[in-house]
């Protein structure tokens, strides 16, 4: 049976990079992952420009576009435009950005995990392949998390559903990220230039969901993909013992933007720390991986939560309102000097004289959880 410091479920973001920050401690880990070396995740590949200060520092130079303007249409009715005076936003390939997150590191591609069992000290973990043996095992599986069932560390609780195509196309302007709203009812759509195509697609909460809106702003007969996020729901253990998960896996997605890459690739920081720590003491215990999730993340999530609770249910009301000059300009000031700061946003809206956005402030405080 082969013995890991470290075993890890899942060869996205989230598992790439917990190895790789790993490998840089020089801990012996390996990945397992089902799937094969090229992967094509469906998703948008927007990441905030923050993304390069928590990347380990040999993984910074990874190919990509940039975004520089923003244009938001509401239901083709009223649009607004805006330029940055520096990037606010980054868009990758994510076949390429995934398989440049795994080089070097050690992956078990097309094999599953099954199960695992706690030991005295160790884990034993069961795939359709082998039998290994872990101090620690760490679930980065994803939506559908099997290490989270079985753990239960994030439970599921909150989903929206999203569609993707990429259509071959030359992009009018390289630079834009357009936003769509009111199509798809609690939820956008987008369209994102990237070298020789167009990433465009829409979301919406479960239920709400309706397949085929892209083709509203993006036609093309490109193939539409569709998939399930697992939104960020409210704070939950993501660690016991030996045992944590990471990203998605965890719910770590935005509430707000449903982006799960920034969030997966910094969970993966925030553990491979603790990890460091538990194997330079000898130790077996992840628990203060949930303390600094609840440091670095979970202030901001908790405002993204509130706000879209705002934000999209009242969206017919609200939407002359808030797609103003000088709020989306506010925006864009707070994307490009890193991650957007739900926080100040929330405080601006709270302040606001425009008469919709303080009505549907005052439902949401009245009905929130
Ligand atoms: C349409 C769409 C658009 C999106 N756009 C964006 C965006 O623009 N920006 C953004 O930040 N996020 C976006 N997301 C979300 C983002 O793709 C995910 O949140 C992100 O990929 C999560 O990373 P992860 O590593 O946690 O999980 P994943 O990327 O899902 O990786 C999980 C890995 O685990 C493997 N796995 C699962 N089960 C097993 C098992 N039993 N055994 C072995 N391996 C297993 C899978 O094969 C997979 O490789 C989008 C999602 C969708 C659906």
């Amino acid at each position: 049976m082969e013995e890991y410091d470290v075993l890890i479920i899942g060869g996205g973001p989230s598992g790439t990079a917990l190895a790789q920050y790993l490998k840089n401690e020089e801990i012996d880990t390996l990945i397992i992952e089902k799937g094969m070396p090229f992967r094509d995740k469906v998703c948008a590949g927007g990441l905030p420009v923050v993304i390069e200060k928590i990347l380990p520092s040999n993984l910074r130079n990874f190919e990509r576009n940039v975004y520089e303007k923003i244009s938001i249409d509401y239901r083709s009715a009223y649009s607004i435009s805006a330029k940055a005076e520096k990037p606010f936003l980054y868009g990758v390939m994510r076949p390429k950005f995934d398989q440049f997150l795994r080089e070097g590191i050690n992956v078990h591609y097309s094999e599953k995990f099954i199960n695992y069992e706690e030991e005295n000290n160790s884990i034993i973990v069961h795939t359709d392949k082998a039998k290994y043996s872990c101090k620690f095992l760490i679930g980065a599986d994803g939506v559908g998390s099997l290490v989270s069932l079985q753990s239960g560390l994030g439970k599921k609780k909150r989903f929206i559903v999203a569609e993707e195509k990429e259509v071959t196309e030359k992009a009018k302007d390289k630079n834009t990220l357009n936003v769509f709203l009111g199509y798809n009812f609690l939820g956008y759509g987008w369209t994102l230039p990237k070298d020789g195509f167009v990433s465009s697609g829409s979301g919406a909460l479960k239920g709400h969901f309706q397949k085929g809106i892209v083709n509203k702003f993006n036609r093309g007969s490109a193939l539409i993909k569709v998939f399930p996020i697992s939104l960020w729901d409210g704070v939950e253990t993501l660690a016991k013992g030996r045992v944590a998960v990471v990203g998605e896996a965890g719910n770590l997605v935005d509430p707000f933007t449903a982006a799960g890459i920034y969030p997966a690739i910094l969970s993966s920081m925030l553990l491979s720390e603790v990890i460091d720590k538990n194997l330079k003491l000898n130790s077996a215990d992840l628990t203060h991986y949930n303390e600094l999730l609840e440091d670095k993340l979970y202030g901001e999530f908790r405002y993204a939560h509130t706000l879209s609770s705002m934000f999209f249910p009242f969206l017919s009301l609200t939407n002359r309102a808030i797609l103003q000059t000088r709020f989306i300009n506010y925006l864009l000031e707070l994307a490009q000097s890193g991650y957007l700061s739900y926080e100040k946003i929330f405080n601006r809206v709270e302040n606001t004289k425009r008469i919709p956005v303080k009505i549907a402030f005052a439902l949401v405080k009245i009905f929130i959880r």
